[in-house]
């Protein structure tokens, strides 16, 4: 059971990354260390629906 999750840059809220998690293994939010081409630079990018 792998769902699609989006990454979002918290400072701009451009959404840059599509990618994937397992929901059993990862029930929360997840959060990763993301480049911003916006910011232009790594934010903790965080799932969004
Ligand atoms: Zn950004």
């Amino acid at each position: 059971m792998r769902d699609k999750v989006i990454l979002a840059c918290p400072k701009c809220e451009e959404r840059n990354y599509n990618t994937k998690k397992n929901k059993r293994l990862h029930p929360e939010r997840v959060e990763y260390r993301k480049y911003c081409p916006r910011c232009r630079e790594h934010t903790l990018h965080k799932e969004t629906k």
